[in-house]
């Protein structure tokens, strides 16, 4: 397994950060906020505000679950950390133990990721096989296992991978109560994505200022792209955050194939706002993204080219959905599918003016009507291409 040896892990400087982190705890959460490290999951939020509200709670025990389900088409940066990096992984997730008062820890992966799953399984064994500085295992912690997940896109989902700890189907749940005042068993949990982790050890060994100076153009650190669709060279890419979209997809993913014009980006996977040409120059970071009305997200970026049509591919996306649903929701439930045969029925020519008209209504009666985000992202990747690329679906209406 490539990656997996402790050994070599030390011997570039692992376990450093861990040390600090143990020998001065109360600095940890103020070198993450002066670091402005962001939850690299899809939210963007602030890491130490997150650890901070689990910190903060008085219990006997609590939770960190480490997630690494990537379930959403065009994201695969998590993947590549676990199978090459589960050292960094794992120490990230140790020092986010002692930051938080966590004394069982996750980590939580897809079942279907089998590599990603041996090299994590291998690299906790080898933490707890080792009894010398700076690879120990904090003394607090009762339990560091691989937890699989269900392999569902909503198990991705904060309250679906607590269910899926405890050993249940991940539904998503209500909240409140939120996850740090009641998470697994009831415990204050917190969950953070796999590179939101993966940052940690690297801003405790050296720094938050060496961290933030990685960013371009007053973004902190750097930020994996999963670049896919019509590049050349897709991969992912781990890049200064705020980078420019022109820059990622012409500098590092090659340009487009065939030579071809540059029409889209979904980014941060399929269910966020697009991105046209008018939008090449914005900065790839949360905040100037979210300028433009759409969201990092994960840093998923699906490039897509002109001559690529805009209905097929959102009602491929709007039909994942769809199939994701867990119907807990009747919204999401009835919603998600009623767009994807309305979808379905413009993309194949079949559509009249009505099915155009009942999609836009669709797209303003669906968001924030379930308990998790599936239904309102299914909705957003809808709206905005109807706002964006109307021309396309109205060229296939029949009437
Ligand atoms: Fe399930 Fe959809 Fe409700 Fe989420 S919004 S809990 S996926 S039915």
């Amino acid at each position: 397994l490539v990656g997996a040896d402790l050994g070599a892990w030390i011997a570039s400087g692992g376990g450093e950060g861990l040390d600090t982190a143990s020998s001065k705890h109360p600095d940890i959460l103020p070198m993450l906020e002066e670091a402005d490290l962001r939850g690299m999951g899809g939210a963007g939020f602030p890491t130490h505000r997150k650890w901070q509200a689990v910190a903060s709670q008085e219990a006997t025990d609590k939770w960190f679950i480490c997630n690494g389900t990537e379930d959403e088409p065009g994201t695969f940066k998590d993947r590549l950390l676990l199978e090459r990096a589960p050292h960094q992984v794992l120490e990230g997730t140790l020092i986010a133990a002692i930051a938080t008062g966590a004394n069982h820890i996750a980590m939580y992966i897809n079942p279907h990721e089998e590599t990603a799953i041996a090299s994590m399984r291998q690299a906790i064994a080898q933490w707890k096989a080792c009894t010398n500085p700076p690879a120990t295992i904090p003394a607090q912690i009762k339990v560091l296992d691989v937890f699989p997940s269900s392999g569902l896109y909503i198990g991705g989902e904060e309250s679906a991978a607590i269910a899926t700890v405890e050993g249940g189907f991940p539904f998503p749940r209500r909240k409140p109560p939120f996850p740090f005042e009641s998470g697994v068993n009831g415990c204050p949990t917190t969950i953070n994505n796999v590179e939101t982790c993966s940052h940690v050890a690297h801003i405790l060994r050296h720094g938050a200022a060496w961290y933030r100076d990685l960013g371009m153009g007053g973004a902190a650190g750097t930020k994996i792209f999963s670049l896919s669709g019509d590049v050349l060279k897709p991969g992912a890419y781990e890049l200064p955050m705020g980078i420019t979209l022109r820059s990622l997809v012409y500098d590092h993913g090659g340009g487009m194939l065939q030579g071809k014009e540059f029409k889209a980006v979904f980014t941060g996977g399929p269910s966020n706002t697009i991105l046209n040409r008018d939008d090449l120059d914005v900065q790839l970071d949360f905040d100037s993204v979210r300028e433009r009305h759409s969201s990092l997200g994960t840093g998923a970026m699906i490039v897509i080219s002109e001559g690529t049509g805009i209905v097929k591919r959102v009602t491929e996306y709007v039909n994942f959905f769809a199939h994701s649903s867990c119907g807990q929701c009747p919204p999401c439930k009835i919603g998600t599918h009623q767009m994807s045969r309305l979808l379905h029925k413009i993309d194949t020519g079949q559509g009249h003016r009505a099915d155009l008209d009942a999609l836009v209504n669709l797209t303003r009666m669906l968001p924030g009507s379930g308990r998790c985000g599936l239904v309102t992202g299914a909705a957003t990747v809808l709206e905005s291409s109807l706002y964006k690329f109307r021309n396309e679906y109205e060229m296939h209406l029949r009437d």
